[in-house]
C-alpha cells in the first residue's frame, strides 16, 4: 500500500522515548525548514544584495510570517512594495507564507498595468505633500522652490516623522529603509541618490510631478504659501536695482521674505525649465 511504510515509521518513531534517540536520529527528526521562492521586480531589486538581484530569492522559515515581515526581512520596506502575488493570486501583507509558496512582488511606480488586480496601497495621494527626514534639508528647499509642500524639521525623531506621514497624509522621503518599515507608513519612498539636487529630479521623475511644478509659489524657507504684495510694501526690503524693473513681488506669510521673478538664481532657473520639459507628452 503507497504510503505504508512511511506511516510505519513514523508510528515507530512515536512509540520510542525520547532519550532513546542518538543525536543523528535527533538531527533527521527535527523540522525540516520550510522554503518560499520571492521574486522581486525593477527597482524593489535596489534594495537587495547584488548576489540576490533580479533573481529567484529563496527564503527558509521555520515559523510561518506574514507577507509583510518576509518581503522585509529580505530588505525592502512594505511602503516600496505596490502589489505581491501569491501563487499568481494578488494578496494582502497580512496572508501567512507557506512552504512552497512563489511570492512575485512589484514595486509601488511599476510602470507595468497592474490595476486590473488588488493593489496593497491605499489610493495614490491626490495631491503629493512630503515629509523628509532630519538630513534632507537641502531637498526640503528645492521641492519647496519647486512649489511642493514640503515638511522639514531637523529635530524630528523617527516616530514623529511617521505620524506626521501618517496624520498628514504626506510622502515620507528618506534615505534610511528603516523609517520606512513601520507600519504605520502607508506612503513612503527611499531615495536612492545622495545629492540633493538630484534627489528633487528622482522625486518630480517617480512621482510623475513635471507638469505639477509651481515656481515661486512656496517659501523655501518655511514652506508657507507666497502671497502677492506690492512694490510699495516690499521697499527697503528689496535691492533698489531689482526694484527699478520688477513690478510683481510675492511674500511670504511666515518670515517676511521677499520673492520675486528672477529671485531665484539663473542656474536654478535653468534647472526648473529642464525640469518641466521632462513631463512627458500626453
Ligand atoms: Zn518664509
Amino acid at each position: 500500500m503507497p504510503g505504508r511504510s512511511e506511516c510505519g515509521a513514523r508510528c515507530l518513531a512515536e512509540g520510542r522515548r525520547e532519550r532513546d534517540y542518538t543525536e543523528a536520529e535527533a538531527s533527521i527528526m527535527a523540522p525540516a525548514p520550510a522554503c518560499a521562492c520571492f521574486r522581486f521586480y525593477a527597482e524593489l531589486n535596489d534594495h537587495l544584495p547584488p548576489r540576490l538581484q533580479y533573481g529567484m530569492v529563496e527564503k527558509q522559515f521555520i515559523v510561518p510570517a506574514s507577507v509583510k515581515d518576509m518581503i522585509e526581512s529580505l530588505g525592502v520596506p512594505h511602503t516600496e512594495v505596490d502589489l505581491v502575488l501569491v501563487n499568481g493570486e494578488s494578496s494582502d501583507f497580512s496572508r501567512l507564507v507557506r512552504n512552497g509558496d512563489r511570492v512575485a512582488v512589484y514595486p509601488v511606480f511599476e510602470s507595468i498595468d497592474i490595476t486590473p488586480v488588488l493593489r496593497l496601497r491605499p489610493q495614490p495621494l491626490r495631491e503629493p505633500k512630503f515629509v523628509l527626514d532630519v538630513h534632507l534639508g537641502r531637498l526640503a528647499g528645492y521641492l519647496r522652490m519647486l512649489g511642493f509642500d514640503t515638511v522639514y524639521a531637523n529635530r524630528a525623531s523617527d516616530l514623529e516623522l511617521v505620524r506626521i506621514s501618517a496624520e498628514e497624509r504626506r510622502i515620507l522621503l528618506t534615505r534610511d529603509r528603516g523609517v520606512l518599515k513601520h507600519s504605520a507608513v502607508t506612503h513612503g519612498y527611499w531615495l536612492r541618490e545622495t545629492d540633493s539636487c538630484r534627489q528633487a529630479e528622482e522625486v518630480v521623475r517617480r512621482f510623475d510631478l513635471a507638469r505639477s511644478l509651481r515656481p515661486l509659489t512656496r517659501c523655501m524657507v518655511c514652506n508657507e504659501p507666497l502671497r502677492e504684495t506690492s512694490k510699495a510694501e516690499v521697499g527697503g526690503r528689496v535691492p533698489q536695482g531689482i526694484l527699478a524693473w520688477c513690478n510683481e513681488f510675492r511674500e511670504c506669510a511666515g518670515c517676511g521674505r521677499v520673492y520675486w521673478e528672477g529671485s531665484h538664481p539663473r542656474r536654478m532657473r535653468r534647472w526648473i525649465e529642464q525640469l518641466a520639459a521632462t513631463a512627458p507628452a500626453l
